[in-house]
């Protein structure tokens, strides 16, 4: 399985008893994720067996206490449970001084490596790269600085198709060329390589959208997304609130999908005045069919 992603929190604001705030863990072809860190995230990772010792990368949006405050309880458990391999944390500028400092006034020295990668970028910018996943930011609009998050698969090279080495007898040396995009001679014709190699599988995306009033521009820089989670915390009722606070509404997180061409859109961050999704999931799928509200625990594999 190279993708599943289990949502730990999906309401805004304050943590109740129906919705943890926002977080989420991703495991993305064994890479394994946390995407915002809201208070009382340790407790929903338990909830939804998320072994968070084998947590290697966490990722938080911006400083909105809904969206990080757990991440020093978090750490803490880490720590007193013995943690000894390293994390690295992505967030904007601020994050690292504020966790240092707690643990500067707390007199904790830690007894695992903790990395830090100030996010600061204009547009779409490359954040971090393996061999199999590249990740990268770009800023939404909201009322400080907020960044959503696309997890890619890298590009794949094209597969030899093992017809044509039968065909063409291609020897060793030459799979080796085709596979790395030559063409191939045969009694002085060329073949080219589109014909000796398939495309490479699908490659799977997923885009983070939370917290944001409806930016169109976002919808570029996730275009064909498989899954897209973009925030609705308000109906078209509250639009004007929407506006003052810079959030968005079910249907506008529906417009962006739709902008964007994804495949499946989730929507959350709900206002804790929701007490059913009724009215949400009605006024995005009118826009965009296939559309989800998220539940904390629901589990999404691709
Ligand atoms: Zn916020």
């Amino acid at each position: 399985m190279p993708f599943k992603l289990v949502i730990i929190g999906s309401g805004a604001a304050v943590p109740t008893l129906q919705r943890g705030v926002t977080s989420q863990y991703l495991n993305f072809n064994e890479r394994r994720i946390l995407i915002d860190c809201g208070e009382g995230t340790q407790l929903q990772l338990r909830k939804y067996g998320v072994r968070f010792q084998r947590l290697q990368y966490i990722f938080i949006s911006h400083l909105h206490g809904d969206h990080f405050l757990g991440i020093f309880g978090l750490l803490a458990s880490m720590n007193l449970l013995g943690r000894t391999q390293k994390l690295i944390i992505f967030g904007p500028d601020g994050l690292e001084k504020m966790i240092r400092f707690q643990f500067e006034l707390t007199k904790v020295t830690l007894d695992f490596e903790l990395e830090f990668q100030t996010i600061h970028c204009k547009t779409k910018t490359l954040i971090f790269e393996d061999r199999v996943l590249e990740i990268f930011a770009f800023p939404l609009k909201h009322r400080i600085e907020c960044y959503g998050f696309l997890f890619k698969e890298k590009p794949k090279e094209r597969n030899i198709d093992k017809d044509q080495i039968e065909k063409y007898a291609i020897s060793l040396a030459e799979i080796w060329a085709v596979k790395n995009g030559s063409d191939l001679e045969r009694d002085g014709k060329i073949i080219p390589n589109d014909q000796l190699t398939l495309p490479p599988a699908h490659l799977l995306s997923y885009a983070f959208c939370t917290d944001t009033r409806y930016y169109e521009k976002a919808a570029g820089w996730i275009k064909g997304a498989d899954l897209l989670y973009h925030e609705a915390t308000f109906s078209e009722k509250q639009l004007d609130r929407a506006k003052a606070t810079h959030h968005s509404t079910a249907a506008q997180a529906a417009a962006l999908a739709k902008k964007a061409e994804v495949r499946h859109l989730l929507i959350g961050h709900f206002s804790a005045r929701f007490t059913s999704t009724a009215e949400l999931k009605a006024e995005a799928s009118a826009v965009f069919e296939n559309t989800t509200c998220v539940e904390d625990g629901d589990e999404f594999v691709l």
